[in-house]
């Protein structure tokens, strides 16, 4: 028995194991792909505080995960497919393991737009991550979905191999910050469809085109290009938890200041998490409450 399980390995879950390892709880940390998680989608990490002109996701993913390493935390990579939140057992696709505490730190996915030509079309022009495939549209016109900080950012990273990036998004004005939508508007390559919604990816054996709708006039019209980023937003990765913890309507994880859960022993923190500010920072935030918590909740129940 371990005293501490931490499901995910990206900043939350690290951070957590960091403040874990030190407080010496035998713990084990279950990532079922990569460590780092969401955040190795984007390259350079601009507002964690102490990188002045920022630092690569990847450089702050390593460092993160060598000071968890060097504190004996044991990392696994392995799928979780079952959670009891109450006995704190979990399977996964190897192994059953039980602790006295478990930390969610489960994150989140890119959320689809569900529309024709959408599924068909994935790695074959439809794609969720401009830093991993816009390489590969080189001089090449695309289009990006949305309206929020990670469009923007992404957007700003596609004009640098393409050779024009639409913005659609389906309101009159993108949400993302101040900073991005003014480097959006002085960058050439980058041009706005806005209060459209993307009602089909069209194509043969790839994407050639998607057609749109202007919610204004209802015209309709078919754009042309070579892929199509999506970036709509996430949906927290909490299934294998629903009905055994409180969740928000959108199946965000409901904690308190303490990241406890409605059930006694487990914390939550990162992405999986209901809360205002989507960032690093807060993830790593939450992911060291998480571990005092549990490690206070631990040494009491001795
Ligand atoms: P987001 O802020 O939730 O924005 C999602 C965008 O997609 C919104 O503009 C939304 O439109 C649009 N959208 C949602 N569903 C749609 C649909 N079905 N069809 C068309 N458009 C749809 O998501 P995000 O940009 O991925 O960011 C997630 C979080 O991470 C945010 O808290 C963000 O601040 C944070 N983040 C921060 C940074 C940074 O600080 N540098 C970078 C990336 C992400 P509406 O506007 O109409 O709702």
């Amino acid at each position: 028995m371990y005293d501490l399980v931490i499901i995910g390995a990206g900043p939350a879950g690290l951070t957590a194991g960091l403040y874990a390892g030190r407080f010496r709880l035998t713990t084990l940390i279950l990532e079922k792909l990569t460590v780092g998680g969401r955040i190795l989608l984007t390259e350079t990490i601009e507002n964690f505080p102490g990188f002045y002109k920022g630092i690569s996701s990847w450089q702050l993913i390593q460092q993160m995960e060598k000071q968890v390493k060097d504190l004996a935390v044991e990392f696994r990579i392995e799928e979780v497919r079952y959670i009891d939140c109450n006995k704190k057992i979990l399977k996964t696709d190897k192994a059953t393991y039980t602790a006295k505490a478990l930390i969610i730190a489960t994150g989140a996915r890119a959320k689809r737009l569900n529309v024709e030509g959408e599924e068909k079309f994935i790695g074959k022009g439809v794609s969720y991550c401009a830093i991993c495939d816009a390489p590969l549209y080189k001089e090449k016109e695309v289009v990006i979905v949305g309206g929020g900080d990670a469009v923007a950012e992404e957007a700003l990273y596609l004009a640098r191999f393409a050779k024009s990036v639409k913005i659609i998004h389906r309101r009159e004005q993108l949400r993302a910050s101040q900073i991005l939508k003014e480097r959006l508007k002085e960058n050439k390559k980058i041009d706005f469809i806005l209060n459209s919604i993307v009602t089909e990816i069209i194509g043969q054996d790839k994407v050639k085109a998607v057609r749109i709708r202007n919610k204004d006039t209802e015209k309709q019209e078919v754009i042309a290009c070579e892929a199509v980023f999506i970036y709509i937003g996430y949906e927290p990765e909490t299934a294998l938890i629903k009905g055994q913890i409180k969740l928000d309507e959108a199946d965000f994880i409901i904690t308190d200041e303490k990241m406890q859960t409605s059930q006694e022993g487990v914390f939550a923190c990162g992405d999986c998490c209901k809360k205002d500010l989507y960032q690093v920072i807060t993830a790593c935030a939450e992911g060291a409450i998480a571990a005092n918590s549990a490690y206070k909740y631990i040494t009491q129940k001795k």
